[in-house]
């Protein structure tokens, strides 16, 4: 599992020129809040094999009368609470600021997880003004140049040394779920309504102790664990960072996920949010359920009332079509278990393998059905196929034209692939592969 780096400080140190040189290329996500100066970012970085989340808590708000001391406040609360390593950054050309000993008083009860570099010390190695920050008290300040680079890979290593260990290899057969959905649907109680439906919750093994943040549960034999459950529980005391973290703990929960329960609210129903986030969890071949919660709050609540919302959302996401719904309610405790056998089932359907000659029967009762359309002269023709991998599903089927056959008609495939077998739940995956001339 990707761990969370926090990068700290007042403003103009640094830390957006150390946040890009760390993650490089790669695509940061942007939170863009209204109201603030600055959006803010986080995106995957990866140091000497150790892979990561990279923070950056560069929002500042002007609008209170101490807008400095208030907003790193801010900002350090959270990253307190949600990072693994929290990185200072401080001025060298500047020398030690009052607002940097203020957020070293926050930061010295988590002393251990905190790294102080101290930036722009660009004439390195002949650069000696870091020493000045020992004064902060909260450990050594190591110096590096974000502009240069000089130093930074100094600098990654203490932090990566600083990572907790990643978990051992999953343990076979057990299953990871991902409880993801927009703040306030109800994701905390609904993991609290699971865990409390089956008593036997799984000791945490030793030496996770530091790691405890997801939550097994026993079910039917199977060991189903939550991921990040953790992060689900504690919110951030500062409400503008709710949506931001949120973000943030689902791209990380999604990562390890088998499947995801998509939590809905009832109240407010599907938002583009919502749908965003379902669709990639089908992208990243995870099963998926959406737990529509807080039923016991819908006043007419019969099987058409469900079945026209869940009518509605699938015309906008056709694909929708293919994953269950479930009406529940983590205050009542409403088909709480509906939840966990929905969970056991689509694992079971992501991990099923369908014979090579069933296949290719429904293959050719398809191509029967429809012909793929002919493009630019030339019969389109599909010869065989079969399944090719699990978790999730994956078919080839071997074409003399692989690269003209239409979207729709690949979705016309995929969406018999769903007639003829139960993967409800479960995302298809279709490759279309060339049919080598042999002589
Ligand atoms: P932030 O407000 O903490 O995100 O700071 P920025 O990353 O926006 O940087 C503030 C200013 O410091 C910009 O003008 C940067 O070009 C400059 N800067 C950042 N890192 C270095 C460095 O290592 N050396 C020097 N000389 N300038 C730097
Ligand atoms: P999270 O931010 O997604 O983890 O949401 P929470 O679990 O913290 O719930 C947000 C609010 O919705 C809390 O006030 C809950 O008490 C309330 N809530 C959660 N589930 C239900 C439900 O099924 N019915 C009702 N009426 N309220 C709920």
């Amino acid at each position: 599992m990707k761990r969370t780096v926090a990068l700290v400080g007042r403003p103009n140190v640094g830390k957006s020129t150390l946040f890009n040189r760390i993650v490089g290329g790669r695509r940061a996500i942007v939170h863009d809040r209204p109201g603030v100066t600055r959006d803010r970012h986080f995106a995957q970085a990866e140091w000497d094999g150790r892979h990561f989340w990279l923070v950056d808590t560069g929002g500042w708000t002007a609008e209170t009368k101490d807008p400095l001391a208030r907003s790193i406040r801010d900002q350090i609360i959270s990253a307190v609470d949600e990072a693994d390593v929290i990185v200072l950054l401080v001025d060298t050309q500047e020398g030690v600021h009052p607002a940097d000993e203020e957020v070293a008083d926050l930061l010295r009860r988590v002393q251990d997880r905190v790294i102080v570099a101290a930036n722009k010390a660009d004439a390195l190695p002949n650069d000696l003004s870091h020493h000045a920050f020992h004064g902060l008290g909260i450990g050594t300040p190591w110096p590096v140049s974000a502009a240069t680079g000089k130093g930074s890979g100094d600098l990654l290593d203490k932090i990566v040394a600083l990572l907790p260990q990643e978990p051992e290899a999953d343990e076979a057969g057990v299953v990871q779920v991902a409880v993801v959905g927009r703040p306030n649907s109800g994701k905390s109680s609904l993991m609290n309504r699971l865990l409390g439906a089956e008593r036997t919750i799984v000791a945490a093994e030793a030496g996770t102790t530091r790691d405890a943040v997801d939550s097994p549960l026993r079910y039917h034999g199977r060991t189903l664990n939550f991921i990040d459950t953790a992060g689900l529980r504690k919110r951030p005391k500062v409400k503008d960072d709710v949506e931001f973290y949120s973000t943030l703990r689902t791209a990380r929960a999604m990562e390890r996920a088998d499947i995801c329960i998509l939590v809905i609210d009832a109240q407010i129903g599907v938002q583009a949010q919502d749908l965003r986030i379902a669709e990639e969890i089908w992208d990243r071949g995870a099963g998926l359920i959406v737990a529509v919660n807080k039923w016991d709050l819908v006043e007419e609540k019969d099987t058409s009332t469900a079945e026209r919302g869940r009518a509605k959302v699938v015309d906008r996401v056709p694909f929708l079509k293919n994953a269950p719904f479930v009406y529940v309610s983590a205050l009542t405790g409403l088909r709480a278990r509906k939840v966990l056998d929905l969970t056991l089932q689509v694992e079971e359907r992501r991990r099923r393998r369908i014979p090579t000659a069933e296949v290719n029967k429904v293959i050719h009762a398809l191509t029967d059905r429809a012909q793929p359309p002919q493009k630019g002269g030339g019969e389109v023709k599909l010869y065989y196929a079969s399944q090719i991998g699990t978790a999730p599903p994956t078919f080839s089927v071997v074409s003399n034209r692989p690269d003209t056959v239409a979207t729709t008609y690949r979705r016309y495939l995929v969406n018999g692939f769903y007639e003829a077998w139960d993967f409800f739940g479960v995302p298809i995956r279709l490759k279309l592969k060339r049919k080598r001339d042999r002589r």
